[in-house]
């Protein structure tokens, strides 16, 4: 848990910091729900004073049980919970930081240029910034963790935030949990209170979760105030993400929301090429292009891609050529269209757009349906080997020429219209997570 953490004393501690210390040790002998942390610190090693501490939370701890279970060797004043005590300057906390997740290893492109330029200033000057809470959106792969994280790493780096905390929704979600259960809110609450640089990943995932929420609620409001720094990332424009209370999703709002999306042609290029470099792999410039031209969806596939074309190389002791990319990537469609019909992509887009799967089959030109119907076979297309006249027949006996001009159509709006590509996108992944 974050919350059982180690504090280094500051100088001036001594009979204050002993006198305020209270022992941390939660009074149901914890054992199992104790993190890893509890027992390597222990408690406070100073005999607790009675009725010392005041401090909120303090009910929950039974300061009789300390001494026993101090390891002998331990410096007098580490305390695990640090809060409200006097003469505690310091928290060392584990930022949570890959250190990988860098901006020199971000490439930029047009797909994500407004939220990296946002990051790298927030990471400048963090809370200094009018982009806070600053939330950072898009589909899987596309980088969000990476650039969020590049902010926590740079400011550490650079000394601009003293505390970072990096943090999936879920772990919050889980570790809120738990302190309810350990009687340890006031813990949970004052450890997210110390934090410099609060980055919270895939916050879609506090739906549902209202106690959850209003934590996170008063966490956010107190940072904020205090002109803490607050990145989110989500799946989605904070707008669309159903179950999160009003008060908090307007919060989201407040400062600078970006989105990243697929990138382009050059941008993969570009990736493929510095993966390659950081890994010392000598791959020919048209390898790269194949692999570049062939994997559009994401980043991480990208990625994937790549490593695939490493492994089958050394197993079979294969050139890394234009050849084996061939190879391994028919593989790799392979994998991600089979059992994908055409049926279940009719499915999926009728279900998005809350629509009769007979409707797409008819004769009907209503224009919810023609839009349904033209995203759907441009999905067949693009996802299934089908060819065009195969797919016309399967929606209703229509001609090609209407699969090309529905594929078309879908190509050019996704193009002018971003909450159409939004749209193309979530069900373009809806497809795709089914079809594996
Ligand atoms: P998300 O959080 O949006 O699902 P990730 O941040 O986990 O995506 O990115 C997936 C993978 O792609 C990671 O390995 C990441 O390093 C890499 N990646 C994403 N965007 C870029 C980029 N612009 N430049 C280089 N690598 C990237
Ligand atoms: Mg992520």
């Amino acid at each position: 848990l974050f919350y059982d953490i180690v504090v280094e004393p500051d100088a001036s501690e001594g009979a204050e910091s002993s006198a305020g210390a209270r022992s941390a040790r939660p009074n149901e002998g914890d054992g199992a729900g104790a993190s890893s942390n509890a027992g390597a610190i222990g408690s406070a090693a100073s005999p607790p004073q009675q009725g010392s501490s005041a401090s909120a939370g303090s009910a929950n701890f039974s300061e009789q049980d300390s001494p026993s279970e101090s390891a002998p060797d331990e410096e007098d004043d580490t305390v695990r919970n640090p809060f409200a005590i006097p003469g505690i300057q310091k928290a060392t906390i584990d930022s949570q930081l890959n250190s990988n997740y860098t901006f020199d290893r971000f490439i930029q492109g047009d797909c994500n240029r407004l939220a990296r330029s946002a990051s790298w200033a927030i990471a400048q000057e963090p809370g200094g910034t009018s982009f806070n809470p600053f939330l950072v959106y898009g589909g899987v792969g596309l980088g969000k963790t990476h650039l969020i994280q590049s902010i926590g790493n740079q400011a550490k780096e650079t000394g601009t935030a003293d505390t970072v905390l990096y943090v999936s929704s879920e772990r919050f979600t889980t570790e809120f949990v738990q302190s309810i259960q350990r009687n340890r809110i006031s813990e949970f609450s004052m450890f997210y209170r110390q934090i410099d640089l609060l980055i919270v990943d895939d916050v879609q995932f506090f739906s549902g979760k209202e106690k959850t929420q209003e934590e996170f609620f008063h966490i956010f409001n107190a940072l904020h105030q205090s002109g803490k720094q607050i990145v989110l990332s989500a799946d989605r424009p904070p707008r669309e993400i159903d179950g999160i209370e009003e008060r908090l999703l307007s919060r989201f709002q407040w400062g600078l929301s970006a989105d990243v999306q697929a990138p382009g042609l050059e941008t993969r290029i570009a990736i493929l090429q510095r993966k390659a470099e950081d890994d010392q792999i000598d791959l020919d410039q048209e390898v790269i292009e194949f692999i570049a031209h062939n994997i559009k969806s994401n980043i991480r596939e990208l990625e994937g891609a790549l490593i695939r074309l490493l492994a089958h190389a050394s197993l079979h002791q294969r050139d890394l050529d234009l050849d084996l990319a061939k190879e391994v990537l028919r593989d790799l469609m392979q994998d991600v269209q089979v059992n994908l019909t055409i049926e279940e992509i009719q499915r999926i887009v009728c279900e998005y757009f809350d629509i009769n799967e007979d409707l797409i089959r008819a004769k009907t030109r209503k224009r919810e349906v023609v839009r349904a119907r033209q995203i759907a076979m441009y999905f067949c297309k693009e996802m299934t080997q089908h060819s065009l006249k195969t797919i016309g027949l399967h929606f209703g006996g229509r001609d090609h020429s209407t699969v090309i001009h529905a594929v078309k159509t879908v190509e050019d709006q996704v193009d002018t219209d971003t909450q159409f590509r939004d749209a193309v996108d979530q069900i373009g992944r809806k497809i795709e997570l089914r079809s594996r």
